[in-house]
């Protein structure tokens, strides 16, 4: 498994607290409750990297996982959590927005969708701050378990073009953490951004 030997370096709630810019990262983010942790446990093979299912919206923090000396998996705080106050909304925008605009170590972001309610607002929001970049976002559009074959066939297709045309360039898959689908396929993605 891609993540298998990931241990947690170091979680930060400030750009300056950051680590410094050396080897490869690896961000996901996602609206709290996506299921953007159950996919970074699976990709691990692990049931507590990241934490499933915490308070939404109170995570503030940029959580570091590292994979190697010099290869590392960053967990995004969870955005769209409709009780958040103001100020802590403010900081998370600055903070998420400045790392995708000028980390340069960040290689690709996989972007969590809950197949059920994808392209909300705030994930709109992260493709235009980071697309600009010229680096690539690769889309999961995770329990697909949730929805018939058919259904989650038909929503990929949508999704597929709708990135087509809009920023071309990124991909689109299905992933369920609950019945352990598409594991494959991020992890090729996940690995050819790695190994750049
Ligand atoms: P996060 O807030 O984006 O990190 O989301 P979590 O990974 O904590 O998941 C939110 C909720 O969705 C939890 O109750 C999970 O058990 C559930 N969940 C996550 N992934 C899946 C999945 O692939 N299928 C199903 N059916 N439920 C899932």
């Amino acid at each position: 498994h891609l993540f298998q030997k990931a241990t947690f370096y170091t979680s930060v709630n400030d750009m300056h607290a950051l680590p410094q810019h050396t080897g490869v990262e690896i961000a996901f983010a996602g609206r709290s409750n996506a299921g953007k942790s159950s996919v970074i446990n699976t990709l691990a093979n692990k049931n507590r990297l990241a934490f499933v299912s915490k308070t939404p919206g109170r995570t503030q923090h940029i959580n570091f996982f590292q994979l190697n000396e010099s290869q590392f998996l960053v967990d995004l705080p969870g955005y769209g959590y409709a009780k958040v106050p103001d100020n802590i909304r403010k900081h998370w925008e600055e903070l998420l927005s400045q790392y995708l605009q000028t980390r340069e170590s960040l290689k690709g972001l996989v972007l969590i969708m809950d197949i059920r309610h994808p392209f909300k607002a705030l994930d709109i929001q992260m493709l235009d701050w980071f697309i600009p970049t010229g680096k690539t976002v690769h889309i999961i559009l995770t329990k697909a378990d949730k929805l018939s074959k058919q259904q989650a066939n038909i929503t990929l297709q949508h999704a597929t073009q709708y990135v087509h045309e809009s920023y071309p360039g990124c991909s689109v898959q299905l992933f369920s953490s609950l019945a352990r689908s598409g594991i494959e396929d991020a992890t090729s993605v996940i690995n050819s951004w790695l190994s750049v």
